[in-house]
């Protein structure tokens, strides 16, 4: 590459794009936004639906209970957005020079080698991975739908941001007691 390609490359800002369906967002996802912010000069946090989930919270909610959380605990980099469609689609047009997602374990990887390698095929944009703090390894939104619905919320307090568990509470006694949480299989989606 010429020198002046060079020097416009480093020159353009470094864009993150950390995406996830965030439902709800965790302690270990704040764990990765928080190691992921200073590895780009923006960090967007950006909230998509996957059909192989049924969700809790709305896009809406999930916007606000984020929003709440990169106001307290992030750097003026982080920003806060939903879409819907493809990822790498919504990543061209924010401009996004990588996507960020955390591991937590060597099964993460299996999944996530295969996401970054077909992002990488069909849109040409990187993965940046970042491995979770070793108290976050274990916590996924999944098991914390199917215990918030079928148990005490309290309990997961070492687990969730404290917005997260009031928010939590409210939709169980909205909903008079429960929580629409159901597993739905990848490839039925039954
Ligand atoms: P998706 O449905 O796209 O996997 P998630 O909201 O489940 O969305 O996860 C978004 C990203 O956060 C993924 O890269 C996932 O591996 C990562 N992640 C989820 N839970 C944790 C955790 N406890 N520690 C670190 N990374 C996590």
């Amino acid at each position: 590459m010429p020198a002046q390609n060079n020097q416009q490359a480093t020159d353009k800002p470094k864009i993150g794009l950390f995406p996830g369906t965030f439902d709800p967002i965790t302690n270990g996802h704040l764990d990765i936004i928080k190691r992921g912010q200073s590895l780009f000069d923006r960090l967007i946090v950006a909230i998509g639906t996957n059909p192989a989930k049924r969700s809790i919270f709305s896009l809406d909610e999930r916007k606000t209970i984020i929003s709440e959380l990169v106001a307290e605990h992030c750097g003026p980099q982080v920003e806060v957005d939903a879409f819907e469609g493809l990822t790498v689609d919504y990543a061209r047009s924010v401009g996004a020079t990588a996507i960020l997602r955390g591991l937590r374990n060597v099964t993460d990887l299996n999944f996530e080698f295969q996401l970054a390698l077909t992002n990488r095929a069909i849109a040409e944009i990187e993965t940046v991975f970042v491995m979770s703090g070793e108290a976050y390894g274990f916590t996924s939104s999944t098991l914390i739908k199917q215990i918030a619905a079928g148990g005490e919320i309290d309990r997961l307090h070492p687990l969730l941001p404290d917005n997260v568990l009031q928010r939590l509470k409210q939709k169980k006694e909205e909903l008079g007691g429960t929580l629409p949480w159901k597993h739905v299989d990848h490839l039925t989606g039954e």
